[in-house]
């Protein structure tokens, strides 16, 4: 049996940049203060842990004294930064550059009076961060349904969640666009809606689908590494199991199971852009060991 690792999949530059930034400011200093977990992978937090990097929630960011803190690749609502700067507390900010873009985008079209729907999940980091942008005044949906609880009237803008579906963001959007023209030919002309949709998923998730889907037909079996709580891992592995029924998911290599190997020949391990390649290896490893009826255990890198 064979065990190949896909070549496509591992971090996104923007986790590689805000590791790396916390990794230089660890290296400097020992200590570093995370607001929330760096990223959706609790194997690599822990390994950034043991090297200092202390994940804090909201409440505690008012008690930091001792140390900088870390504005990972997701974002922050503008609050964060206002309330670091009362209490006099050094940011190192790793947001993600096209975050940071979208924020700014956000920013811009609610001053002009639109209203902000955005697809995505409403409890997500990066969602409450592009939320801030407008003062909380922003329509969160993440499925088709919950097209219903946008007022059509006015500017609507839609925008995404960077690590959201392509396939549904734009089927929600021609939904929404379908709605709009029955109402502009049944409204008199100064009511009429003004609708725009702005693809905002990032490009290094969504020019991944097709890789992912010719990678997961490519194999007898996938293993799909991520973080439970990843919703970019939720998102790509749904791509993969839709292409290949015998797609696995799994955040260690302890959850590994033989009987999925059954008359397979070649398995493939992917993963999302919030999983670490060292770990990728560690799986590969671990089947091999595990096909081989060896037992199961695994090292993390230091
Ligand atoms: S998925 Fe895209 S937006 Fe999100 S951190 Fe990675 S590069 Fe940045």
């Amino acid at each position: 049996m064979q065990v190949i690792i896909d070549k496509n999949a591992g971090f996104c530059w923007g986790v590689v940049r805000a590791i790396e930034i916390a990794e230089k400011e660890l290296n400097a200093s020992g200590k570093l203060y995370s607001l929330g977990e760096i990223i959706h992978n609790p194997v690599e937090v822990e390994r950034l842990k043991q090297k200092g990097l202390i994940p804090i929630n909201h409440d505690e960011l008012a008690n930091v004294k001792d140390a900088k803190v870390l504005i990972r690749a997701h974002g922050e609502p503008p609050s964060t930064y206002e309330m670091a700067q009362k209490y006099g507390i050094e940011i190192v900010d790793a947001t993600c550059p096209v975050v940071t873009k979208l924020q700014t985008r956000i920013r811009k079209f609610y001053l002009e009076g639109y209203r902000i729907v955005i697809f995505g999940k409403k409890e997500h980091p990066e969602v409450i961060g592009l939320v801030g942008q407008c003062n909380g005044d922003a329509i969160v949906i993440k499925s088709l349904e919950e097209i219903e609880k946008i007022p059509l009237k006015g500017k609507v803008v839609l925008f995404s969640q960077t690590t959201m579906s392509k396939d549904l963001f734009y089927k929600i959007k021609e939904e929404i666009e379908k709605r709009v023209e029955e109402l502009i030919v049944v409204k008199p002309e100064d009511e009429a809606v003004e609708f725009v949709a702005k693809d905002t998923i990032c490009r290094q998730v969504s020019n991944r689908d097709d890789k992912l889907k010719e990678f997961a037909r490519s194999v007898d079996v996938v293993i799909f590494v991520a973080g439970k709580n990843s919703s970019n891992g939720k998102v790509l592995f749904e791509i993969c199991k839709s292409e290949n029924p015998r797609t696995y998911f799994i955040e260690m290599p302890k959850e590994l199971n033989l009987e999925w190997f059954k008359d397979c020949e070649v398995v493939g391990v992917t993963g999302a852009t919030s999983t670490p390649q060292w770990l990728m290896e560690e799986v590969k490893k671990e089947i091999e060991r595990l096909c081989n009826g060896q037992n199961m255990s695994f090292q993390k890198p230091s």
